[in-house]
């Protein structure tokens, strides 16, 4: 079969090569000239399975809900264009499918980081990786949210240590003493990695698998049943005065998988399909640790999450990447100076001089959730169309996992975890 796969990150490049690996013949559409040049740029590198089930424990206060998920900071947050479908999501919290959701969501997490290392092993891949994630409590009141969610981790088998300071400077001695720590979770099964240096290798890797790569294109309006025909336009980039093919106007396709994030959205509308959804954009910067030899290394071992300021600190080779704060899309483009100022911060409240912030790269990028915060992953309802979306924060978590559930649906084979709580109709 072949499958058309709209748009060349995280989601579009993992899928594209397991559905290669399964034997489909596979073309990948993205509008910009090469892989991972929107959402998954610069992401702050977190495989935060556990903490993500935890933290989307129910439960949680309406006050702690609003301004972590709806902004963090900023007065754009507090526009009811945002904050809409957050309510949804409190609402949506009562009831019992959400608790399935929860479950889906750290089964979906597991698989995702068991075939991502299966693969780093077998493909020999690069990702800067390092083990665990240490979670900052700046005060009690940020632990008692967190409580029940702890708690459902535990009888899930799933390893948590809360710690004091004593403790949580034992798993990352370089953690300043200055700054008051009230207590620490520790996370050893989760992770930082570097997805963008993952995403160019599997990229290869596909590639040897016959995947065809036809970037600056954008797809534009789909006709048809089975073939399903695709009509696209070329983008053409200002800084490039040649072009490296013929661009094409249409391609035919047995199946076409929507991997498009922002971009979704509109594309299942002109399908006549509905998946409300909301885009936020975040911030992050890159920077150079300071490893000065013979001395004891006092950079961030591996990732670090401020529950307060929710900014995830992670190493990623020899460089940091701090990254946080949602925005909605109105505030999409340059990294806003407020916003890169509070992640300055919070890194120099932790590890104050780690890094060469001097000579930092900072960025700013979308992640589109729906309403209740789970990827929608599944039969859009058009015959062919599949949707492989909306990761919302978790996009780097998920991406392995979600791409072998999709690979199994449209190969009509047993899926490996629960599909349903991933199906567009919860939307509906
Ligand atoms: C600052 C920040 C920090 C983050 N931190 C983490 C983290 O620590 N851990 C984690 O798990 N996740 C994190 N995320 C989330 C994660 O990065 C995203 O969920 C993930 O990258 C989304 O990948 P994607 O492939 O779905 O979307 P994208 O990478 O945005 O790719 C979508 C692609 O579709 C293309 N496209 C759209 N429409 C069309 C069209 N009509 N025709 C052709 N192409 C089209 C676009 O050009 C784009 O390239 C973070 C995100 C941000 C912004």
């Amino acid at each position: 079969m072949h499958v058309a796969v709209i748009g060349a990150g995280l989601a579009g490049v993992c899928s594209a090569f397991e559905l290669a690996s399964a034997g489909h013949q596979v073309t990948v559409i993205d509008r910009h000239a090469g892989v991972a040049a929107a959402g998954s740029f610069a992401n702050g590198g977190l495989l935060a399975g556990s903490y993500t089930a935890a933290w989307q424990a129910p439960g949680l206060p309406t006050r702690w809900l609003a301004p972590m998920s709806a902004g963090g900071w900023g007065m754009q947050a507090w526009r009811p264009s945002v904050w809409a479908p957050w309510w949804r999501q409190r609402q949506h919290r009562r009831s019992p499918s959400w608790a399935a959701g929860r479950t889906a969501l750290l089964a979906l997490s597991r698989l995702s980081r068991a075939r991502l290392d299966e693969l780093t092993h077998r493909l020999g891949l690069e990702r800067e990786h390092a083990d665990g994630l240490l979670v900052l409590l700046r005060g009690e009141r940020e632990l008692a949210p967190l409580r029940a969610g702890l708690d459902w981790l535990a009888e899930q088998g799933v390893p948590c240590h809360c710690l004091d300071a004593q403790g949580a400077r034992a798993v990352e001695p370089g953690l300043s003493t200055e700054h008051p720590l009230h207590a620490a979770l520790h996370f050893p099964g989760d992770a930082a990695a570097n997805s963008r240096q993952f995403v160019h290798q599997l990229k290869n890797e596909a590639q040897s698998l016959g995947v065809r790569w036809l970037f600056q294109h954008e797809l534009t309006g789909v006709s048809g049943h089975g073939p399903l025909q695709l009509s696209l336009a070329e983008v053409r980039d200002p800084a490039q005065s040649t072009r490296s093919a013929e661009p094409l106007d249409s391609l035919t396709a047995d199946a076409l998988v929507l991997c498009a994030a922002q971009g979704a959205p509109t594309l299942l509308q002109t399908l006549g399909v509905r998946m409300p959804a909301v885009v936020h954009s975040a911030c992050s910067f890159t920077a150079p640790l300071r490893l000065a030899d013979g001395l004891m290394d006092l950079t961030p071992r591996a990732a670090i999450l401020d529950q307060r300021q929710q900014v995830s600190i992670a190493r990623q080779g020899d460089r940091v990447r701090v990254a946080g704060g949602w925005r909605s899309a109105e505030a999409m483009g340059r990294p806003r100076k407020a916003d890169m100022q509070r992640l300055y911060r919070v890194l120099d409240d932790w590890f104050p001089g780690a890094a060469h912030t001097s000579r930092s790269l900072e960025w700013c990028g979308p992640r589109l959730s729906v309403a209740d915060g789970l990827p929608v992953i599944g039969p859009s309802g058009v015959p062919g169309v599949w949707i492989n979306t909306a990761h919302g924060a978790s996009g780097w978590t998920l991406a392995c996992g979600a791409a072998l559930l999709l690979t199994a649906l449209i190969g009509q084979q047993a899926t490996p975890v629960d599909a349903a709580p991933f199906a567009i109709e919860r939307l509906r």
